[in-house]
């Protein structure tokens, strides 16, 4: 099939989780486009780049050379060859990602990656701006939300750290959520003609049957 999804939400909305199980249920590939701004967060800081200064990531946009894997059983993302699929979850690129993504040449970069690997057939791609920016025309755009309590619980549930409290994971989420939703390239919104499913009171198996009967299957 060469149906395409488009999922976007804030952070802590389960879209990873939800998108995987979609694409692996509709037999589709899996794209995780946080992972990529994630991996030239990674590289940024690997490389000493200041992701405060935009000019500076701006010079180093089309530096990295990320290679995303989009077999939803197990998604890989490596940048310059090395496995960045664990560091990219640390609080060191979760804290600067959001001044890395707000830059336009990292967008430019991101999106054309992106539609290369959509050009290549069926898939799942999760992230901000797919719906509004990357995939206007896919067959299915859904705009995942929940309470900011529930994202964050969520959020914590999923960390390796146990001494996670709440609080600050849903302070970390709001920083976020405005960072992404007030920059002026892409911000996160919801697609026009998109459907808005609110998962606050929903189980991850309820979210993913509600997306497969939108998808008609
Ligand atoms: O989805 P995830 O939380 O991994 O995304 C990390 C960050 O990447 C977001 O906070 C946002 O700044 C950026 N992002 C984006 N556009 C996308 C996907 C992610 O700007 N399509």
């Amino acid at each position: 099939a060469t149906i395409v999804v488009a999922v976007d939400g804030p952070s802590g909305s389960g879209k990873s989780s939800v998108s995987r199980a979609v694409a692996q249920r509709l037999g589709l590939r899996y794209l995780d486009t946080g992972a990529m701004y994630r991996a030239v967060t990674w590289w940024m800081l690997h490389n000493q780049v200041d992701v405060h200064d935009a000019a500076a990531v701006a010079a180093a946009a089309d530096k990295p050379e990320l290679v995303s894997g989009t077999d939803p059983a197990g998604p890989t993302i490596t940048v310059d060859g090395i496995d960045v699929a664990g560091p990219i979850r640390g609080a060191e690129v979760t804290g600067a990602v959001s001044a890395v993504s707000a830059v336009p040449e990292i967008r430019t970069r991101l999106v054309a990656l992106q539609r290369a690997a959509i050009g290549a057939g069926g898939i799942v791609v999760e992230g901000r701006d797919i719906g509004t920016v990357v995939a206007p025309d896919a067959a299915l755009k859904v705009y995942l939300t929940a309470s900011e309590a529930a994202r964050a619980a969520r959020r914590n549930a999923e960390s390796d750290d146990p001494a996670a409290s709440v609080t600050a994971t849903q302070a970390d989420l709001a920083r976020r959520d405005a960072l992404d939703s007030g920059r002026a390239t892409a911000p996160l919104s919801m697609p026009a003609d998109g459907v808005l499913v609110d998962t606050t009171e929903m189980d991850r198996d309820q979210v993913v049957e509600h997306l497969l009967a939108l998808v008609g299957t």
